[in-house]
Parts: structure tokens; C-alpha cells; sequence
């Protein structure tokens, strides 16, 4: 048996760090696909959600003259609530149980964290809104001189939409001579792909620390403008943009640090150098989603590399480019036990994780330097351990 070395021991001994307080990974957006506890999980609509907020991202880029936030990737969460608890009598409890849910997660979004937490929720149909840890900006004269927006922050959106563009009865694209001065949109948020993606850019916005600009222009509206601007008019997403106070305001925040080519390469996307008992699930290719139990209903996700039972390995070049991996780690439903998974760079182990079935994922991340090599095998245990949505950073 191999023995540890003792930086690794040293390694183990230290308390988790919480997730969302980790400062190895940027400011982001971290999208979830919630689903109430008892309700079947839409699985065509994740491929659509992962869309979705990926043209989101890209559309800031285009509005702010190319700078935009950088996101995780999705993951679907069943959340440990009920639909019936989740929407109570006056569909408002969404909004405080799912902040309690996903603090108790390791995710808290109202402690100095630097994460926009965004839940595309199933089953709360016509329901949106945001809130940013230190609000919104009070003038226009404030826009890029206060941090307000640049923690973290919360925003919450039915996904009716994707329900319906899907089913056929929404339309994906806005529909012309409707909408306000018939710009097109002209259906309700809650029926359309392009307001759907509006509205998601709209509430990103909030947390961001815009207001709506009638809260400086006293009267604003839509209707009677030629100037637009997503956080007032977000009915035909394409066509909006931002006012020049807006944009300066998102450009002074550390979340807009990121041109619009994605900060990260999905592992799943890299061809492994070696790998033994290893297998991967790329959502682009049509393939279900690996879960994990031990949070809520579970967690599921949509990219994953698998490594089946003791002595499985994937062996990966790591390009100069890259800076930071990071991962969640578990193990696959329906195993039962424990393993031991270790990563090593350039053939020097450099952090060991215990996984438990049963036991929420583990969030992982790693500097990867300078090394050339990344290897990661399960060196105990005889479960499918899931490494999900893995990721390696760009410099
Ligand atoms: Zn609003």
C-alpha cells in the first residue's frame, strides 16, 4: 500500500473551505436548474437552459463593447423542497428557501461571496426577480465609482418559457408588429424564448447593481423611447442594449474581467492522454445526466468523467494556458462505499479526497502552475466516482 506523503496528510487535515468563499475561482455566475423535490426532471430542457445563459453571457459581451462575466456550468439541483412548499399560497417562498437551501449547500450568496446565484426554476412559472448583496447604484453619477453589485447576488426565473418553446405553444423568436411600438417580443415573459433570455439578462443586471433607469429618469418608459435599455425594455432581448452609465458600471466591476471567449475548457471536451476504467458524459452529445445524491434530491450533471472502482485513471496534458482546475467530486447513484481519489500534477500527488456515497459533492479546485501533467485516480474503493462538470481555467 502506498503511504502518503505528509503534505497530503497536512492537506486532509484542513477544514473545508466553503465553496462560494473560495477565492481560487473568479467572481461568476453559477446557474442552477432547480427542480421541486417531487416533480420529474424536464431533461430536454437542460441543453436549452445551458443555451440560454451562455447567449446571455455572450450578449453582455456585445452590449458592454466586449467585456462580459464569466459562469460555471450548469448543474441541475432537485432541490429538498416540495412544490408545494416552494410556492406556498403566494408563490413567494421560493425566493428565502432557496437562498437558506443553497447556504446550507455551501453556498451563500449574502456573506461577502462572490457569486451570482441564478436559479432557472421549474415550476415557478411567471416568477422573477434579483437582489444583490449591496445593491444597486443610487445615481447615475455613482456608476463605476462604488462596489455596489460586485458581491454576490441572487436572481430567480420561471422557466415556463423553456417549457413552452419546447412544446411548441411559445415562440423562440420575438414575433414581429407586437410588443411595445411594436418592436416585437409581444409575448408574455413567460411564453418566449427571446424575452425568457431577456428576462435573465434583465434580473443578471440587478445583481449587478443596476437599477431600472426610470429610477433616474423619473417617467421613463418603453413606449415612449427611442433609447433602450435590457434593464428597462427587456421584451426583445436581442435588439437591447445599455445605457453608457450601465456599461461603465459593469466594466468597473470585478465580474466583467472576462472577453467573451469562455474562461474555461470543459475536461470532458480534452482527450485524455491515458485512462483506464473511464468513461465520459458530454450533454452536447445527447448523453443523460450523472447524478450525485447527498445534497437535496440530488445533483446532476451535465458533463462528467467517470472513473469506475480502484485503480481507474485519466491521465490529461496540461496546455501553458491553463491556471486553475476545479470540479465537484462523488459518488454516482446508486453506488454504495467510500473511495479514495487522487490528484497528482507532473507525477507528484498533490491533494487526496475521500468520497462518500450518500455525501454531498465535494467542490474541488487545484492550481495547476506550471505542471505539463495532470492525472487523477481512485487509489481505494470500489464505486464509480464522478467528476463533475470539470473544468480547467484559462490564464
Ligand atoms: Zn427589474
Amino acid at each position: 500500500m502506498r503511504t502518503l506523503a505528509p503534505a497530503i496528510a497536512i492537506s486532509l487535515s484542513l477544514p473545508a473551505v466553503s465553496p462560494a468563499q473560495s477565492l481560487r475561482e473568479p467572481p461568476r455566475v453559477m446557474p442552477v436548474y432547480l427542480v421541486p423535490r417531487d416533480y420529474a426532471v424536464p431533461l430536454d430542457r437542460v441543453p436549452y437552459h445551458v443555451g440560454v445563459v451562455d447567449d446571455v453571457r455572450r450578449w453582455y459581451g456585445r452590449a458592454t463593447g466586449g467585456r462580459t462575466f464569466t459562469s460555471e456550468p450548469l448543474i441541475v439541483q432537485v432541490s429538498r423542497h416540495t412544490f408545494a412548499e416552494l410556492a406556498a399560497d403566494s408563490f413567494q417562498a421560493w425566493w428565502p428557501l432557496l437562498q437558506s437551501e443553497f447556504a446550507a449547500y455551501g453556498f451563500p450568496w449574502d456573506r461577502r461571496s462572490k457569486i451570482k446565484l441564478v436559479f432557472l426554476t421549474n415550476g415557478a412559472g411567471a416568477w422573477a426577480g434579483a437582489d444583490s448583496e449591496n445593491g444597486g447604484i443610487d445615481s447615475i453619477g455613482a456608476a463605476g465609482r462604488t462596489d455596489d453589485g460586485d458581491w454576490g447576488g441572487l436572481a430567480l426565473i420561471g422557466d415556463s418559457s423553456a417549457g413552452g418553446v419546447l412544446a411548441g405553444v411559445c415562440p423562440e423568436d420575438a414575433v414581429p408588429g407586437t410588443g411595445e411600438r411594436g418592436r416585437g417580443g409581444g409575448t408574455a415573459w413567460w411564453c418566449s424564448g427571446t424575452t425568457y433570455r431577456g428576462t435573465l439578462a434583465h434580473e443578471l443586471g440587478h445583481t449587478f447593481g443596476l437599477p431600472h433607469p426610470d429610477a433616474f429618469r423619473p417617467g421613463f418608459r418603453c413606449a415612449d423611447s427611442t433609447a433602450y435599455s435590457q434593464m428597462q425594455c427587456h421584451w426583445e432581448y436581442a435588439r437591447e442594449r445599455l445605457f453608457d452609465y450601465e456599461v461603465g458600471h459593469l466594466r468597473s466591476l470585478s465580474f466583467f474581467a472576462f472577453d467573451t471567449t469562455p474562461a474555461f475548457t470543459l475536461l470532458t471536451d480534452w482527450p485524455a492522454e491515458s485512462a483506464i476504467r473511464w468513461r465520459r458524459a458530454r450533454l452536447d452529445r445527447g448523453d443523460s445526466l450523472t447524478w450525485v445524491d447527498g445534497r437535496g434530491g440530488g445533483t446532476g450533471y451535465p458533463w462528467a468523467i467517470v472513473l469506475v472502482g480502484r485503480g481507474a485513471t485519466a491521465t490529461y496534458a496540461v496546455t501553458r494556458s491553463s491556471s486553475l482546475l476545479a470540479l465537484d467530486l462523488g459518488v454516482r447513484r446508486g453506488d454504495s462505499g467510500i473511495a479514495a481519489v487522487r490528484f497528482a500534477l507532473d507525477g507528484k500527488p498533490v491533494a487526496l479526497h475521500t468520497v462518500d456515497a450518500g455525501a454531498p459533492p465535494v467542490r474541488v479546485t487545484l492550481d495547476v502552475g506550471s505542471a505539463r501533467q495532470l492525472a487523477v485516480e481512485v487509489t481505494s474503493g470500489d464505486v464509480a466516482v464522478v467528476l463533475g462538470n470539470p473544468r480547467i481555467y484559462r490564464r
